[in-house]
């Protein structure tokens, strides 16, 4: 798939891969071996009917393609942008076995965005309301997947949401330049097409509590998210220039901080940023900082690049762009200066070990290596874990680990009668498609339930 240069685009925020053409996305699908059993609808978390959508894209069937996809997935232009193909749909596809996989993301993609571009996408048939109520907490992929299902089945849905925009990670985490934000409201608008009610700047938990949404709706599913980051637990973290991934990419995308001072929010200008951890929100964040200036960017990593969790693409897409990967290596201590401001970063050296819990090779501290980066800016993005606010304010709703809210993996029913959950509230931080998969499951269970139905 083309995309923009890599000296071209680290100066601007817009979208680095550029799509396809019709001509060569119907050449692409045109690979596609329909095979009788499809694996890569085994792959799909939510099942999309793959040889289906792919046989009308290579007929040049566009519009049929879109109609597939959207039967079982209200995202496509979003699933096909960030989803991890490579290890799902991809992944099983026999091609693959002795070449390239059909590009499956990137023609789910193509069909979603030549539907933008005839104009407004259709939205599906409603059936009657069937007099149910359904509360949903949170506005992202998990929240919009149950939203647009259940509407779908007749119900009236009202989808609340903390921030002031909907899409949750879409919008305020995931960057312009992988996801455009007229793309996520464009999918956001479609579920609101649906007749969704969405109400914005309403946080469950204290704007009213899931037991008081309870009275008037017949059930709660709570998507709300992993919102909460983890620091590194290190002396100096509390040094001005000091940042979690979450705020420097909610100011950046949410706040649109880019834009500065064209909109109000603020973002400092970095010369040396240090971004710790090695996954998406690692990646995105290089590379946000160095669209926004600074001249040098390292990705810290105490594992080696073997281990990395990031996507493979978006890896190399850092590489292109000049983001400096430090493998084997931990930070131990932030050095400021007198006024407060970060000044550099005292690491150690790691080698691998033996096989943790995760499968991969344990790092282990090499004693005495410490050496020091100089620095006026970090980022940890090594993880982040629900926010509390909503287990604290509903009685009887069981947590685990990392606070997480306990649901049955196949229905998303909690501790708490009428109450679901799904997406990263339950699982922890994890993925789109997963996060929408859940949210299939549990319209489905919401729906059996209410309608005492299996
Ligand atoms: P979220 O998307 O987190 O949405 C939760 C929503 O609930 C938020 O809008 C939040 O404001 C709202 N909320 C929280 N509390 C309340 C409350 N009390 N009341 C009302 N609303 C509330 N996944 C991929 O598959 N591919 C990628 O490339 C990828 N890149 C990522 C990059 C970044 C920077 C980040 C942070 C994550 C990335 N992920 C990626 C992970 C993916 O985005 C998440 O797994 C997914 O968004 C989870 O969906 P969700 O619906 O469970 O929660």
């Amino acid at each position: 798939m083309p995309k923009q240069e890599p000296f071209e685009r680290v100066r601007n925020f817009d979208e680095v891969a550029l799509g396809y053409p019709p001509e060569l996305a119907r050449e692409e699908a045109g690979r596609c071996l329909t095979c009788k059993k499809p694996g890569c609808v085994e792959g799909c978390p939510v099942g999309v009917d793959i040889p289906g959508f792919v046989g009308f894209v290579a007929e040049g069937e566009f519009a049929a393609a879109v109609r597939k996809v959207k039967e079982t997935n209200a995202l496509p232009a979003v699933c096909g942008r960030v989803c991890p193909q490579e290890e799902q749909c991809e992944r099983n596809c026999l091609l693959g076995k002795k070449g390239d996989p059909v590009a499956i993301g990137r023609l789910e993609r193509f069909v979603a965005d030549w539907e933008a571009q005839q104009g407004a996408g259709e939205a599906p048939p409603l059936p009657p309301l069937n007099g149910r109520r359904i509360a949903i907490v949170g506005s992202g992929p998990a929240g919009l997947t149950v939203a647009a299902d259940l509407a779908l089945k007749g119900y009236e849905v009202t989808m609340f949401e903390a921030l002031h925009e909907a899409g949750g990670v879409l919008t305020y985490g995931i960057p312009e330049f992988r996801l455009p934000k007229a793309i996520v409201r464009r999918e956001v608008q479609y579920v609101r097409s649906l007749s969704v009610d969405l109400r914005l700047d309403y946080v469950v938990g204290k704007t009213r509590t899931v037991e008081r949404l309870l009275e008037e709706y017949d059930a709660v599913f709570v998507a709300a998210g992993a919102g909460l980051p983890w620091f590194l637990g290190i002396p100096g973290e509390n040094l001005n220039g000091v940042f979690s991934a979450n705020e420097y990419l909610t100011r950046c995308n949410l706040m649109r901080g880019f834009r500065f001072p064209a909109w109000d929010t603020p973002l400092k200008r970095s010369t040396r940023v240090a971004v710790f951890g090695g996954g998406n929100v690692a990646m995105d964040s290089a590379r946000t900082a160095l669209r926004l200036g600074a001249d040098e960017v390292h990705i810290v990593y105490r594992r080696s690049k073997a281990e990395l969790p990031a996507r493979a693409e978006e890896v190399e897409n850092a590489e292109e762009e000049g983001v400096i990967f430090d493998f084997l290596t931990l930070p131990v201590r932030l050095i400021g200066d007198d006024r407060g401001w970060l000044t550099g970063i005292e690491c150690r050296r790691m080698e691998l070990g033996e096989p943790d819990d995760s499968g991969r090779r344990r790092p282990v501290e090499v004693p005495g290596s410490e050496f020091c980066l100089p620095m006026d800016a970090s980022i940890c993005a090594i993880g982040n874990s629900p926010n509390p606010l909503i287990p604290m304010t509903t009685p009887g709703l069981e947590t685990g680990k990392g606070g997480t809210i306990t649901a049955d993996p196949e229905t998303g029913l909690t501790s708490h009668d009428r109450v679901w959950a799904g997406g990263d509230v339950v699982t922890g931080a994890a993925t789109v498609i997963s996060a929408m998969g859940a949210g299939r499951r549990a319209a489905r269970a919401i729906h059996a339930a209410l309608t005492g139905g299996g």
